[in-house]
């Protein structure tokens, strides 16, 4: 039986946890921040005491936490994408985006599967392995049929001989029936953002479209698992409404899934609102999240859930993602465009994009600079690719095996990257730090990076254990 009531979200819990625990004592934040270096995650009162913190101090404290939790479960892997747009047709009115239907100020276009492939190929060509499929809530004549052959124009797409190895999605909520065709075509995560999980606000920011449902949407992750996918995705669209309430509604959701599935979601996006071609609201966010918020949220996600992926998109600078990937950023996007065909036309376009982009760099560049702060940028898909999903993938990454696989594949995936497709100032810099880090490393995990690497070295691709 499809699950469509969202009772999980309990606002009253939420108010009543803010009310008591959000003017933390000392005391209370230190007990916390203890607790949340056994890495075993928090509850809602401790999140809620987290985001009471306001002495610099502890604010300090929150930070070195969250880097102690992602070096010791992540060590220096960032594993790397790029979204890929493939229509910007919506039938929805969500106010804070340029894709809503009445937004006269964009021009509308749906990929054809050549252009998909096209798009695709531009993708390879840069050196990526791993899209994230976007859309807006309306397709073309094929019905969600032109989705899911979508998904498999850019699984064929080839440049070069080398491919897309992961395709994740995003799309509007689906019935089981649908995420049962959508798990057919191989995806990786599918992930999906409530925007906000205030009722109230919910119902202002959506005034047209199916995307008014709110329960439809808030249980849509219970239907993909349902359906067999393992890899979900969450998010919170931050400016809507209070980060505080946001939070802590996001850990309900996640206890949810736990409790019925067994298993969380494989990764949380914290998409901060950017202006958006015809939308008021998009340039002036009702609970705008600052700086120091944004970064004191992902590192409190860190502590919370810290074995959940967290992505950061290019909606950021390249200054804020840096100071993101010490407090617990696993993935981010790069060199993204948001605009259907923005990849092999090689534009940036306002006028047919979603919203405004915070890091325009181009992948060699990103690539650099992010070794250059000594992270690996990881294209590896090893673990979808062997079944390591769900609860699978859980069971191996909490006891910190994972970094027996991880490490390793994240350097020879790095070396192919090196290989094909840098520039020669990025090629040396990233050669040096693999070798570094292998120097650094020991046992099995080291044996296991200096075959792979080596392989690569030698002309292989695709090499992973
Ligand atoms: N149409 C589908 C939906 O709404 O779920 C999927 C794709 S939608 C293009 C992807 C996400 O973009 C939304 O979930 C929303 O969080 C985000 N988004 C929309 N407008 C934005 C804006 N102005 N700034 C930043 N992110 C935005
Ligand atoms: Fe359409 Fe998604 Fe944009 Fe809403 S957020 S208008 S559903 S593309």
């Amino acid at each position: 039986m499809e699950i469509t009531n969202a009772s999980f979200i309990n606002e009253q819990e939420i108010s009543n946890i803010l009310q008591k625990y959000s003017k933390p004592s000392y005391e209370q934040v230190t007990d916390v921040l203890a607790k949340a270096r056994e890495m075993k995650g928090l509850d809602l009162q401790e999140v809620a005491v987290l985001t009471g913190i306001s002495d610099p101090l502890q604010l300090h404290e929150l930070f070195q936490t969250a880097n102690h939790i992602k070096d010791t479960i992540y060590g220096k892997r960032l594993v790397l994408f790029a979204p890929l747009y493939i229509s910007n047709l919506c039938a929805n009115e969500c106010v804070y985006c340029a894709f809503r239907a009445k937004n006269k100020a964009i021009v509308r276009r749906s990929l054809n599967q050549t252009e998909v492939r096209h798009e695709t190929e531009a993708l390879i060509k840069q050196g990526h392995k791993r899209v994230l499929l976007v859309a807006g809530e309306s397709y073309p004549k094929q019905g969600f049929q032109y989705v899911l052959d979508s998904i498999r124009s850019v699984y064929e797409a080839r440049y070069n001989d080398s491919e897309i190895r992961r395709v994740n999605v995003n799309v509007a909520p689906l019935s089981v029936d649908e995420f049962k065709l959508l798990k057919a075509e191989k995806i990786g995560t599918y992930q999906i953002f409530q925007e906000t999980y205030h009722h109230e606000t919910y119902k202002k920011v959506h005034v047209g479209g199916k995307k008014m449902n709110y329960d439809w949407r808030a249980t849509s992750l219970h239907r993909a698992m349902e359906a067999g996918i393992d890899d979900v995705g969450i998010g919170v669209l931050f400016g809507l409404f209070d980060y505080r309430f946001e939070l802590l509604a996001m850990m309900q959701h996640i206890h949810e899934l736990e409790r019925v599935f067994g298993v969380g979601p494989h990764t949380i996006s914290v998409p901060r609102m950017e202006p958006a071609t015809g939308s008021d609201i998009a340039s002036h966010p009702p609970f705008a999240v600052s700086d120091l918020e944004f970064r004191k949220i992902v590192a409190i996600l860190r502590l919370a859930v810290p074995y959940t992926g967290i992505i950061m998109s290019t909606r950021e600078t390249a200054q804020m993602r840096r100071e993101t990937f010490a407090l617990g950023v696993s993935q981010i996007s790069a060199g993204s465009r948001t605009n259907p065909g923005g990849y092999e036309e090689e534009v940036e376009d306002d006028t047919s994009g979603q919203f405004s982009l915070g890091d325009h760099r181009p992948l060699d560049e990103v690539i650099r600079d992010v070794a250059q702060m000594g992270y690996i940028p990881s294209f590896c898909t090893g673990c979808y690719r062997l079944g390591r999903t769900g609860q699978d993938f859980m069971d191996l990454a909490k006891p910190g095996a994972i970094k027996a696989h991880c490490g390793p594949n994240a350097l020879s995936s790095f070396m192919e990257y090196l290989n094909n497709y840098a520039s020669p100032e990025t090629f040396s810099i990233g050669v040096k730090l693999i070798e570094d880090t292998i120097a650094e490393m020991e046992g099995l995990p080291r044996d296991r990076a200096r075959k792979l690497v080596d392989r690569v070295k030698q002309g292989q691709k695709d090499v992973f254990c």
